[in-house]
């Protein structure tokens, strides 16, 4: 197939970035994420079956670039428990139109697995970590996992030669005393830092807006010891707003999806594990492609209707939670759509 669409939504929104979560299990519980009282034994996860194979991705994800998507974010649960996954990187990584693959983890398993996903392509990763202090990580992550793999993992994958952007998510009364240790340190590693804004995703991590810190207290914050200077986006519909450290080259970024809400260029659309096409973090509803996919559709039938989907789409939630208008109730949990 060589046809190339540019498909716009409602809002005149294109479609370039896809993110894929490859499964909806996670060996940790993260409090706003995956809650263990909710996320327990007895939680019933995708049986393997359901799972988009590999070859089914590499097919949706081409079909997803003739569409415009050039940039492709591989996600979860955590990624790195799906098995070989090196080997779907490099599937990706062969399609033509894709410009930029990147993968977000929580590091656990990456030391391991480093080596591995450089050689197969991947130049890019965003490991989650939300403080460097040990009990209160380990509270965090609600399996009482420890710092220092995590920080093994980023070395790892730094000196296999990919760059590494690590995702704090503060929380207020949480994990907010770690703001500053955090910047200190990876500013000292030249990582960038991306400071998170706790977001109301899926239903049961109870969620309230006092516990929100917003992201411009955290850039006044920081500056008061390390004093920073914003930067240009590097492209349209970045989400992160970026400053420097004055006098290096090193960088932290601001993910303020609820204090500034930036749907207005949101142009990502989201595969389930299962293989549903979400078009906002907050829909409540997919588009179920896996069983057209099963079916037998074609490449152009499958086109068509990703097409449909993303015409019709006018998401705008963090914009209208913003405003007040809305608060949605029935929304996928970050673990299934991936974050
Ligand atoms: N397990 C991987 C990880 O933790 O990096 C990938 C999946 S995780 C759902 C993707 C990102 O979503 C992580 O950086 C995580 O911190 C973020 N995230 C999860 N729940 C969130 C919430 N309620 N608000 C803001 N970010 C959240
Ligand atoms: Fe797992 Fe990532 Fe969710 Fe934490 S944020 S529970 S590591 S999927
Ligand atoms: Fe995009 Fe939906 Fe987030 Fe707005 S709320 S930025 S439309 S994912």
């Amino acid at each position: 197939m060589t046809q190339n669409t540019t498909v716009k939504d409602q809002l005149q929104r294109p479609l370039r970035d896809l993110r894929i979560s490859v499964t909806d299990r996670c060996n940790f519980r993260c409090s706003y994420c995956m809650p263990a009282e909710i996320f327990g034994a007895g939680y019933a996860f995708l049986g393997h079956e359901k799972l988009l194979t590999f070859e089914e991705l590499t097919r949706l994800t081409s079909i997803f670039t003739q569409l415009g998507v050039e940039k492709i974010r591989i996600t979860g649960g955590e990624p790195l428990l799906r098995r070989d996954i090196p080997k779907l990187v490099s599937m990706i990584n062969e399609i033509d139109r894709v410009k930029d693959i990147a993968l977000t983890t929580n590091g656990s398993l990456l030391s391991k697995l480093a080596g591995n996903l450089h050689k197969s392509g991947l130049h890019r990763v965003t490991v989650s970590l939300d403080s460097l202090d040990n009990d209160r990580f380990a509270t965090m992550n609600g399996v009482g996992y420890q710092v220092k793999p995590i920080l093994e993992g980023i070395e790892a994958a730094s000196k296999a030669g990919m760059s590494v952007k690590i995702n704090m998510v503060v929380k207020k009364g949480t994990n907010d005393s770690d703001i500053i240790p955090m910047a200190h340190y990876f500013k000292e590693k030249g990582h960038t830092l991306r400071f998170i804004e706790y977001m109301d995703v899926g239903n049961s991590n109870g969620w309230k807006l006092d516990q929100v810190v917003p992201n411009q207290f955290i850039v006044d914050q920081i500056h008061a010891v390390m004093p920073l200077e914003p930067i240009e986006p590097n492209y349209y519909g970045e989400v992160a707003s970026r400053y420097r450290y004055v006098g290096t080259d090193t960088e932290i970024g601001l993910i303020s999806s609820v204090t500034q809400a930036f749907c207005s260029s949101c142009t990502r659309a989201r595969l389930s594990a299962e293989g549903r096409l979400f078009t906002c973090l907050f829909a409540s509803q997919g588009t179920d492609l896996r069983t057209p996919l099963r079916e037998g559709f074609s490449d152009e039938q499958l086109m068509d209707l990703i097409s449909k989907v993303w015409s019709k789409r006018d998401d705008h939630y963090s914009e209208e939670r913003l405003s007040n208008t809305i608060i949605h109730v029935n929304k996928p949990e970050m673990s299934y759509l991936g974050g």
